[in-house]
């Protein structure tokens, strides 16, 4: 039997969508005009992007999800992932009430009374034998986290772990360490996009993809430094590194670009602090010293180096979600030389280059009205 991939799978799903629309198109609307069928904006969960969507509710059933074409973040479109968040929501497997590993170590429900006596009972152990900050809250980060921190802090600890630690702290750090917050890309813009291990094709934001599709219509030139050719390295030109490399060849742009006097002279001496000790300490990191670390010619380094000075400050080092190709102990540093290339590059605020988000004002808890509902939605 032909093997089948998931380029396949999705196309098959495509056309098996398309001609189920075809023969049950009537009879579906016929259905869908007798049900009663309400469309509630909301927003995915299915990753941390959140898109505007809208649950299709029919009889108080969701039977699919749609885009909200006002929200920012996906215009409209939700990814195959998004899509098939109403299928998660029924999954017949998907856990709808406490369960407790028997003897057994099988898993079996218990009431909803019991959990919370027996997790309270342990917790208040917890604390008397050892303190508060013992309890570490370990969980995926989402929209319960304003609650499930309040309790973490309210117990007493300040141990509330989630996805950051994981993923993308490293590059959270580096950026901020270097412009005092974490910038984002002018994806649409750009005109050389250089992706230190970001795989913008296969980890989708699709607001991110739409945008440097159109970027990428407009002749933007992209580069990717990946150990291995992703998606995304499709679109351009791929530049195999060896893992944890980004570090070496990010601190070699950086030579190139301030000894051979390419960077952004205004922009530094406008917004930097501390240039000249960066000046004298990054001149050992040469494109030769480089080619130890990432397997990159010192050549290569340069001729990126010179193209992207050419098209600042709509050139861009992406910081993705690590900062660098990955999860290495190198990473918070690698995260700042990125950030140092985008400096010097002079793209922050530029058209095509970093941008800084306004910050939206929020409420406190205390802005709740009183009796309103938070309805986590449920299902099954
Ligand atoms: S990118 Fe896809 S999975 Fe993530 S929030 Fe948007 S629609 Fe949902």
């Amino acid at each position: 039997m032909a093997e089948l991939n998931r380029r396949d799978f999705l196309k098959l799903g495509g056309v098996a969508a398309g001609a189920l629309a075809v023969d049950l198109g009537l009879p579906r609307r016929r259905a869908q005009a007798a049900a009663d069928v309400r469309r509630v904006p909301t927003l995915c969960e299915m990753c941390t992007s959140r898109c505007g969507v809208f649950a299709v509710l029919e009889n108080g059933r969701v039977t699919r999800i749609e885009g909200n074409p006002d929200h920012p973040t996906n215009l409209g479109r939700p990814c195959a992932r998004g899509n098939a968040g109403a299928s998660a929501l029924y999954d017949p497997d998907r856990l709808k009430e406490p369960m407790k590993r028997g003897e057994d170590g099988k898993l079996y429900p218990i009431t909803w009374e019991q959990a919370f006596e027996e997790i309270g009972t342990k917790l208040n152990q917890i604390r008397n034998l050892h303190g508060p900050e013992a309890l570490v809250f370990a969980e995926y980060n989402n929209l319960n986290s304003a609650l499930t921190k309040r309790f973490t802090e309210s117990f007493g600890s300040p141990n509330h772990v989630g996805h950051a630690a994981n993923c993308f702290a490293n590059r959270n750090v580096g950026y901020s360490a270097v412009f005092g917050a974490l910038p984002s890309v002018d994806y649409a813009n750009v005109k050389f996009y250089l992706s230190p291990g970001r795989n913008l094709l296969g980890g989708i934001k699709v607001s991110e993809v739409a945008a440097l599709a159109r970027a990428k219509a407009n002749g933007a030139r992209i580069v990717v430094l990946d150990p291995r050719h992703s998606e995304l390295a499709g679109w351009g030109e791929w530049i195999p590194i060896k893992s944890a490399g980004d570090l070496a060849f990010l601190l070699a742009v950086a030579n190139v670009l301030i000894t051979e006097n390419l960077y952004n002279k205004e922009w530094i001496d406008t917004h930097a602090n501390g240039f000249d000790q960066l000046k004298e300490g990054i001149l050992q990191y040469t494109p030769e010293w480089q080619e130890q670390h990432t397997d990159i010619p010192a050549e290569k380094v340069r001729q990126l180096a010179r193209e992207m000075a050419a098209a600042a400050p709509a050139a861009v080092v992406d910081p993705g979600w690590h900062g660098g190709n990955g999860m290495y102990w190198n990473g918070y540093e690698a995260a700042r030389a990125g950030a140092i290339v985008n400096a010097l590059l002079g793209n922050l605020g530029a058209k095509g280059g970093l941008k800084l988000s306004p910050k939206v004002a929020q409420g406190t808890i205390d802005d709740v009205p009183e009796g309103a509902v938070v309805d986590s939605g449920g299902g099954g």
